[in-house]
């Protein structure tokens, strides 16, 4: 996918896809590197690491101007998801001060949520230009899934895909495809955070095993909303210091 955000720079939108597979009574997490990420351009691309164009989007400063994100509600909603979108953007407002608003006709940037029931939730990073998209499917159309691909949004990435994560996490065994990247980016506390909502389940090959004897599990296993330090990082990002959120 190909999108245009001005005259001289073309911005390659980066997908982050991750799925639930139901086993026993248990949602696990699987991921695949969407082909989103591949056919970007090679010029914005090192060998290996396609989800650079993730990390490049966010080093553009393309983030939502004054922590407003204008967004659309898709059709292919219904009733029950919307209700879940809406409890996602409360999760926001009560920890942040990023505001969701409804996109007016004025507002030339803004996420068009929507459902796609090919994949568990697939979002671009950051802001893009344009109209672009948040979506969510099969057995993952709930608030907590909602949460992760606006946190891709909102220009966060994947907790279990930094650079020191190898501190954190154990892949031994693993297949090397089956492994996510590394991308380079870092969190302003430095923290690592397996409670993170941008964390994958942990205990399998996508996410990992955990290296720390008193983590158990991670992501969305001990978490449906924003941890203290994803709200941190955002609060960062969106230079929230000071200003209130919703729930104060
Ligand atoms: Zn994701």
């Amino acid at each position: 996918m190909v999108y245009k955000t001005n005259k001289k720079v073309v911005v390659f939108c980066s997908v982050i896809v991750f799925i639930f597979h139901l086993t026993s009574a248990t949602d696990i997490f699987t991921c695949e590197t969407p082909d989103a990420w591949l056919s970007a351009d090679s010029s914005f691309q090192r060998p290996g690491s396609s989800e650079n164009v993730a990390y490049l989007n966010t080093l553009r400063g393309m983030r939502w101007l004054d922590g407003k994100v204008k967004y659309t509600l898709d059709r292919s909603l219904n009733h029950h998801d919307k209700q879940e979108v809406s409890k996602a953007m409360a999760e926001y407002h009560a920890k942040t001060c990023v505001r969701f608003e409804p996109k007016q006709s004025s507002d030339p940037d803004y996420v068009n949520i929507e459902i796609d029931n090919s994949v568990c939730g697939v979002a671009q990073v950051c802001r893009i230009g344009g109209k672009q998209f948040a979506r969510i499917g099969k057995n993952c159309r709930s608030m907590p899934t909602i949460v992760h691909e606006l946190g891709h949004t909102l220009c966060l990435h994947h907790e279990h895909q930094r650079m020191d994560r190898h501190k954190y996490l154990n892949f031994r065994d693993c297949p090397e495809d089956s492994v996510h990247p590394k991308i380079p980016y870092s969190t302003p506390s430095g923290l690592y955070d397996y409670q993170s909502i941008m964390h994958y389940q942990c205990n399998s090959c996508k996410a990992g095993w955990p290296t720390q004897p008193d983590v158990q599990k991670c992501g969305m296993d001990v978490n449906n909303g924003l941890s203290v330090l994803d709200a941190d990082h955002i609060n960062e990002m969106y230079n929230c210091q000071g200003m209130p959120s919703a729930g104060l």
